[in-house]
């Protein structure tokens, strides 16, 4: 049954090429560029397939088999412009030899629609410079089932291999924003002969040098923690006209430390002290101190901050930064340095544990089948960060629903028992309470 939008002056505008509408098409256009490996035409087209994973992961399905209960939903059609949706089995076979590299475009396409919008205004940091966000991340472990691309661990004690697959993450953010924009991850892939930290460090390599490549003039600082405060990948991110904020501990710098001590006793570390309600906070900065013995020609700027609470509890942060501190810059440095964790928490935790079911198993395949759909899954939340960030009409729903969990059931709920014509259509039937409206049905009780 398709239902009435309510009265259009009444509903919250949405932002015409930032719409999940405008997006869907958008993606189904570059989809549709991906040359199909079956090379002959085919009953259902490549684009279908991975028009109806991308739409499995939007609409938060729990497995493959509780999509497949959508292959004969009119909304398929009406709403992800899918001609047919594969069953289960055949979505598998069709994905699994598809190259994950194609899908990075599509990455670029939403953000290059988010610049055209402004939209990414908001998220400049400093000097107008990005943030940006590296860090890794699991979201497959097994003894048994592996594929071509999975990493091979082999316990020491035992010799037993236990098979992953990770993702390296980059992920645009603001510490004045919740929402965040990921740009396409880089998977981290075995490589002959290499150990998991090369193999992570590769890809960090190959990330760094395809963002500099789709985006040639995109100003960014690079935010990692402590293991990426080395020679080599500073260089490389020099190399890439990219700023860095890195963690850095004394464990592993303790050449870069002890140098800080001696400046700190001849007083040239600059402190500055504050108060924020009970908790003290303090930060101590020099710039110009080399990263370690053996690169001493590598200069980095030095921040550390502090806060102590009032039962004497202490919290500190280290970094290492090539942008110039000075009092007037120190304090919002250390924030952007602190907001790393963005990564882990609005992005990788909303991916597990928040509805999108990063770590279930959707089928692995033999050649890439796992690493496309984690693929197609952050594309799913890319799309979703726009609607939290664009689109007043997805806001009020949400808040309306209160939670994301509430929000993705409710839509759920709705897709399965109406007929829409739009994203948009849907949306205000359920920020208008449009499906309750509708006469009861006749129920035969005899
Ligand atoms: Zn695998």
């Amino acid at each position: 049954m398709v239902l009435p939008p309510p009265p259009e002056e009444r509903a919250p505008r949405v932002r015409k090429h930032l719409s999940a509408d405008a997006l869907y098409d958008l993606l189904r256009l570059r989809f549709e560029k991906i040359p199909d490996h079956r090379g002959r035409k085919c009953p259902i087209s490549l684009t279908d397939a991975l028009m109806s994973a991308f739409g499995m992961f939007s609409l938060k399905d729990p497995s493959l088999l509780a999509f497949e209960e959508r292959r004969n939903d009119e909304n398929m059609g009406n709403l992800f412009g899918i001609a047919r949706v594969p069953s289960d089995t055949h979505m598998r076979e069709i994905l699994d030899p598809v190259d994950p590299r194609q899908l990075r475009p599509l990455f670029d396409d939403v953000f290059r629609q988010l610049q055209r919008g402004k939209a990414l205004e908001p998220f400049v940091f400093y000097q107008g410079c990005y943030l940006l966000s590296l860090d890794g991340t699991g979201y497959f472990s097994s003894s048994s089932i592996h594929c071509d691309s999975c990493l091979e661990k082999v316990s020491k004690q035992t010799g037993e291999i236990t098979y992953q697959h990770q993702m390296l993450a980059a992920v645009m953010m603001h510490p004045n924003h919740r929402e965040v924009v990921p740009l396409a991850p880089e998977p981290i892939e075995k490589q002959d002969g290499c150990e998991k930290n090369d193999c992570e460090r590769n890809a960090a390599k190959r990330l760094l040098r395809q963002i500099r490549q789709e985006h040639p003039h995109l100003k960014l600082i690079v935010v990692e923690d402590g293991l990426a405060s080395n020679a080599p990948h500073i260089l490389e991110l020099q190399k890439q006209n990219m700023h860095f904020i890195l963690g850095a501990k004394p464990g592993d710098h303790s050449f870069l430390f002890d140098e800080v001590l001696a400046a700190w006793e001849a007083d040239r570390v600059t402190t500055i002290c504050w108060t924020e309600g009970e908790v003290s906070c303090e930060l101590d900065f020099i710039n110009g101190v080399p990263l370690n013995e053996s690169n001493q020609n590598l200069r980095v700027n030095w921040l550390q901050y502090n806060e102590f609470g009032p039962n004497g509890e202490e919290r500190k942060w280290t970094w290492v930064t090539d942008l110039e501190i000075s009092r007037k810059n120190a304090r919002w440095l250390a924030k952007g340095g602190r907001c790393r964790w963005k990564i882990e928490n609005e992005t990788f935790n909303t991916l597990k544990n928040q509805g999108y079911h990063f770590e279930h198993n959707y089928g692995h395949g033999e050649k890439n089948l796992s690493v496309v759909f984690a693929l197609l899954m952050m594309l799913a939340f890319l799309v979703d960060q726009v609607q939290q960030l664009c689109c007043p009409l997805f806001q009020a729903t949400w808040k309306k629903m209160g939670t994301k969990r509430a929000l993705w059931d409710n839509l759920r709920s709705h897709f399965r028992h109406f007929v829409f014509r739009s994203m948009r259509h849907l949306y205000q039937v359920m920020l208008y309470d449009l499906a309750k409206k509708l006469p009861a049905p006749i129920l035969n009780t005899c």
